[in-house]
């Protein structure tokens, strides 16, 4: 499998509260993206929280055969304990973070999902969305009180009904099948708020190699307003073995 991510603060943030990670495993691979919200750098307390969480419980030697997107849950209801406790703190109060995070492994894809971080499947050519956003807009859209191209700017288009620091938890999970090509991404809404899906799509043609520097580079000439990020894999033959980054 092939990898490519990069992470920056854009033209606008002082500093990057996202967070992400990258974890190649002898059959596969871990991606997830995190958006941290809150004062005071909490929010980037929060993301790295989510992430950090998510590679302790699922980067062990025992993660093996097919992806379980149960698995993913159990690790974003963990990474949702530890920032509701450590948001009790008045450092940390009320701090939150998008997760979108995935397991891949023989052409199999599980995912779990809370927030508006989002992750895409590339496949021949064409790029499609696999999770919604839970943002008042989206829900707005979903209910048919709103037409969808009006999501794109509507003024509640950040505000999330679902993130981690939330509770209870209420994620979305879910398993897809892959073929040799596909690329699955995962990314902020940095990327997408600074790019349109015709945009990325268009990067994500010119060549798999350093997409994501490209993705992230592209946000920022396009203002890079907010932090932005992006994890992508290339799924290969079922057979070609070996991992390369
Ligand atoms: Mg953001």
């Amino acid at each position: 499998m092939d990898f490519s991510a990069a992470s920056d603060a854009g033209l606008v943030r002082s500093h990057n509260e996202d967070s992400f990670a990258l974890v190649p495993l002898s059959d596969g691979a871990l991606l997830a993206v995190a958006d941290g919200v809150g004062g005071s750098r909490a929010g980037e307390v929060a993301s790295e929280i989510a992430t950090e969480t998510f590679v302790a419980l699922l980067s062990s030697p025992a993660t093996g055969g097919e992806p379980d997107s149960a698995r993913l849950r159990e690790a974003l209801e963990a990474a949702n304990e530890r920032i509701l406790e450590q948001g009790q703190s008045s450092e940390h109060q009320g701090m939150g973070t998008t997760m979108t995070c995935a397991w891949v492994a023989h052409q199999r894809l599980a995912y779990a999902h809370v927030g508006d971080s989002r992750l895409y499947l590339y496949r021949e050519g064409l790029l499609s969305r696999i999770t919604q956003d839970h943002s008042v807009a989206e829900e707005l859209v979903r209910r048919g009180s709103l037409p969808p191209e009006q999501a794109v700017h509507h003024p509640q288009r950040h505000v999330l009904t679902r993130y981690l620091g939330l509770h209870p938890l209420d994620c979305d999970e879910g398993t897809e099948d892959l073929r040799e090509g596909d690329v699955l991404l995962l990314c902020t809404d940095g990327l997408t708020d600074a790019l349109s899906e015709r945009e990325i799509e268009q990067e994500l043609a010119a060549g798999f190699d350093g997409v994501a520097l490209r993705l992230v580079e592209a946000a920022n000439r396009a203002g890079g307003p907010d932090n932005t990020t992006v994890a992508a894999v290339r799924i290969e033959a079922p057979d070609a073995g070996g991992t390369s980054r």
